[in-house]
């Protein structure tokens, strides 16, 4: 009967018997059971995932853009992914900020856990820190500097580096599609190939997902068994987040698909379904890509070029989950130091909370060191980190799924727009 479970109830099922598991480990003392036995399968799911990052991404995004063979078509596509991706960031960021100001609750902390988790978290903050103003010392322009790699192999050798991938992606495409004739005919049969073969190989790496996704939850729960209370006194804080969030992918991109892209909110709600359950046991959009892929394919749709274009672009620069935190986290900490902010200070909030966004790494807490660089540019202290740092994990989960399920949205926009939705073309037969 498990057999004939579709992925996502298979995944949901793993996902709670984790949750199980840990609340169990933690009852009897089998922490360090689950944690030598366990977690490690996690780390093997989460290992898979990330191995086929790369490869995945330059394989869809050629395959994507060769395909595109009209370079005005092209230019047009990309323009309006860039921009669809920014309004939607400005949106999310707008959202957080109009939440957490009507909310407050910084009003609600209490004042003696705050020396608490200072002493606490000092650390991991220096550390963080460091990494912080590593970046703002740099150019303006060093953003760009960082796009283009000096060696490919060494980009490709290091995840951190996906928009350098893409960057020499791009190149190669375009090229590709400048000389076309029989000669490189040749190498779009292989990429063709190729692309089948990747993602076949993500079909199989997910079928383990399951399993997978129950040794992460269960080492979670685990991990976090003795912070209770650090999840009371910022019980405030957490549920703002999450409001925020859910919003964001309960009632906002349903009714932006609906309307712009016109899919069926159930069919969008369930066809996304299994990528954000991976997103929410990963808390990384990019390892959560080769599903993302899979499901905007299968189950939107969306033709394959236009997937394979929008969404490794969006997985890097699209995190809109991640900028509506970053305001809330932000006015959070002024709130709680009884700092009160100018309207200008809110709405540079919003301007550097998009930007780094924009920066943050697809990646478990990518988005805590681009947090600094938010609350140095309107001037708030940073020891306020010490306030999010120890519930960053939960909500790390939730803002991860908001991230690939805007980058879904964005390219299932774009598909629609571009009169390329409704193609059946299955990443695996249906
Ligand atoms: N974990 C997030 C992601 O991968 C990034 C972040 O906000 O920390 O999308």
């Amino acid at each position: 009967m498990l057999k004939k479970l579709p992925l996502w109830a298979k995944i949901f099922l793993g996902m709670g018997l984790g949750v199980l598991w840990g609340l169990i480990a933690v009852w009897v003392e089998w922490e360090a059971f689950t944690i030598d036995w366990i977690e490690p399968w996690g780390t093997i799911f989460l290992k898979l995932l990330k191995m086929i990052a790369v490869p995945l991404i330059f394989v869809s995004l050629v395959k994507g853009i060769s395909s595109l063979t009209d370079i005005t078509k092209l230019s047009r596509i990309g323009y309006k992914t860039i921009l669809i991706y920014l309004i939607t960031t400005v949106f999310a960021t707008t959202v957080g900020l109009t939440l957490v100001n009507v909310v407050k609750p910084g009003g609600v902390f209490p004042e003696e856990k705050q020396e608490e988790y200072r002493q606490k978290f000092s650390g991991q903050i220096e550390l963080r820190q460091e990494s912080a103003r590593e970046i703002e010392e740099r150019s303006p322009l060093q953003f760009f500097v960082d796009t283009v790699p000096d060696n490919i192999f060494l980009a490709a050798g290091d995840n951190s580096k996906m928009l350098q991938i893409i960057f020499f992606a791009i190149l190669f495409s375009l090229a590709l599609v400048l000389v076309q004739g029989e000669k490189t005919q040749l190498v779009m049969d292989l990429f063709d190939g190729l692309n089948d073969v990747i993602l076949k190989m993500v079909d199989l790496i997910m079928r383990f997902a399951p399993i997978g996704v129950f040794a992460l939850m269960a080492a979670l729960v685990v991990d976090y068994s003795g912070d209770v209370g650090i999840f009371t006194a910022l019980g405030m804080y957490m549920l703002t987040v999450a409001f925020g969030l859910m919003f964001l992918i309960i009632i906002f991109y349903p009714l932006v698909i609906r309307i712009f892209a016109g899919i069926r909110i159930k069919d969008f709600l369930k066809g996304i379904l299994p990528a954000q359950l991976v997103a929410f046991t990963t808390s990384s959009s990019a390892a959560t890509l080769p599903v993302t892929l899979k499901q905007v394919i299968n189950e939107f749709r969306v033709s394959r070029p236009i997937a394979n274009f929008v969404l490794p672009i969006g997985v890097t620069i699209n995190m809109d989950g991640t900028s509506c935190y970053q305001a809330i986290a932000a006015v959070f900490i002024a709130q709680v130091f009884g700092i009160d902010l100018t309207l200008t200070q809110q709405l540079t909030i919003v301007l550097t909370a998009t930007l780094a966004s924009i920066g943050t790494p697809g990646i478990p807490s990518g988005s805590i060191v681009m947090l600094i660089i938010v609350l140095n540019s309107v001037g708030l202290p940073v020891e306020g980190l010490a306030l999010v740092i120890g519930v960053d994990r939960p909500l790390d989960m939730l803002r991860t799924v908001v991230n690939i399920t805007g980058d879904s949205t964005v390219a299932s926009m774009v598909a629609r727009s571009e009169n390329e939705l409704g193609y059946h073309d299955p990443v695996e037969p249906a």
